[in-house]
C-alpha cells in the first residue's frame, strides 16, 4: 500500500499540489498517493484527524486553515511558531507536527530559480496577512540590508513587530523617497485587480518585482513592468513550497525546474 497525503482547503478543486506531489513521486520513484480533500469551513480539524486515523501520513493545508492547522500542531517547527500558521503536518503515532515551508519556497525560488540573491538588498514586503508572516523569518535569515513590511491596515504590520525583531513596518504614504531591490507582493490585491498604492519611485536599478500570485498578470506586475523592472510571479515558490513538504514527509529532494517548467507550459 502507499503511504497516503492530503492538502486541505476550501475551495480546492484548482489546487495544484496533488499534480505537482504526483510529478515528485515519479520523478524520485516514490510510491505515495497524494489526493485533494475539500474541508468544510468549520470542520478542518475533525477532517484532518479523521484523514491521520485512517493512516494518512502527512498533510499540506492551504486557505483558509492554516492559523487552524498551526493551533492542531502538538509540535511546531522554528519557523511555523514564528508564522502562527502552518502549511505542513506529519502524523507520527500520537503526535502531529506542524511545518511552514511557505518562507524557504519563497527564499528558494528567488536564489535558486530567479539567480537574485537577496542578501544585502533592501526588501520590500506588501502584506500582513498570513503569506507575508510565512516568509518574514526566512527572509531575515537571508540577511537582507533591510526588510520593511507596510500594509494597507498599517497597525497589522506594526504588529509584527512583535514578533519579528529587525523589521521596519508602515503604510504605503511611508515608501515615498524609499528604493528598493526586491518588492515582494503578499497581498490578494491581484484577486480584486487592484494595484496597491505604490510610488512610481519604489524599485531600485536591476530590481526584482515578485508576485506570490500566479495564473494571472496582477496590476502589480503590470505596473513593474511598465517600470522596467523584472518580474516574477508565485508559481515558482508553490512548486518549491511543495518540494520543501515532500524532502519533509520523504526524506528526498525532487528537482523542481522541470516541474516548473511543465507547469508554466500548461
Ligand atoms: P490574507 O487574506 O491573509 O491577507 C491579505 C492581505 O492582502 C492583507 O494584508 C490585506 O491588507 C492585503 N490586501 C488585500 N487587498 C488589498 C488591496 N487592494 N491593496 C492593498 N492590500 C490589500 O491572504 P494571504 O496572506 O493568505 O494570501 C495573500 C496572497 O498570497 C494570495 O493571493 C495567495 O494566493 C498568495 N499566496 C501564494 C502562495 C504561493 O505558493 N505562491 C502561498 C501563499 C499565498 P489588509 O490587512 O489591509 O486587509
Amino acid at each position: 500500500m502507499p503511504d497516503r497525503y492530503a492538502v486541505f482547503g476550501n475551495p480546492i478543486g484548482h489546487s495544484k499540489s496533488p499534480l505537482i506531489h504526483a510529478a515528485f513521486a515519479r520523478q524520485t520513484g516514490q510510491d505515495i498517493v497524494y489526493e485533494a480533500r475539500l474541508a468544510a469551513l468549520d470542520g478542518f480539524t475533525q477532517a484532518a484527524i479523521t484523514f491521520a486515523v485512517e493512516g494518512g501520513r502527512g498533510a499540506n493545508v492551504t486557505v483558509p486553515f492554516k492559523e487552524e492547522a498551526f493551533r492542531l500542531a502538538t509540535q511546531l517547527s522554528e519557523r511555523a511558531a514564528k508564522a502562527e500558521a502552518v502549511n505542513t503536518l506529519t502524523f507520527k503515532g500520537d503526535e502531529i507536527l506542524g511545518d511552514n515551508t511557505d518562507g524557504a519556497g519563497l527564499v528558494r525560488d528567488i536564489r535558486d530559480n530567479l539567480h537574485f540573491e537577496p542578501a544585502g538588498k533592501r526588501i520590500l514586503l506588501m502584506g500582513a496577512g498570513g503569506a507575508a508572516r510565512g516568509v518574514i523569518q526566512p527572509l531575515l535569515e537571508a540577511k537582507p540590508a533591510a526588510l520593511m513590511v507596510v500594509n494597507r491596515t498599517e497597525e497589522k504590520a506594526h504588529l509584527l513587530r512583535d514578533f519579528f525583531n529587525g523589521i521596519k513596518t508602515g503604510g504605503y504614504a511611508d515608501l515615498q523617497g524609499r528604493q528598493f531591490d526586491l518588492v515582494i507582493n503578499a497581498t490578494s490585491s491581484g484577486l480584486s485587480d487592484q494595484l496597491p498604492p505604490l510610488p512610481d519611485t519604489v524599485f531600485s536599478d536591476g530590481a526584482l518585482a515578485y508576485d506570490m500570485m500566479y495564473g494571472r498578470e496582477t496590476p502589480f506586475m503590470r505596473f513593474a513592468r511598465e517600470h522596467g523592472t523584472t518580474v516574477a510571479d508565485g508559481l515558482g515558490m508553490l512548486v518549491e513550497q511543495a518540494a520543501e513538504a515532500f524532502f519533509i514527509w520523504r526524506g528526498v529532494r525532487p528537482q523542481t525546474a522541470p516541474v516548473i517548467a511543465q507547469f508554466r507550459a500548461a
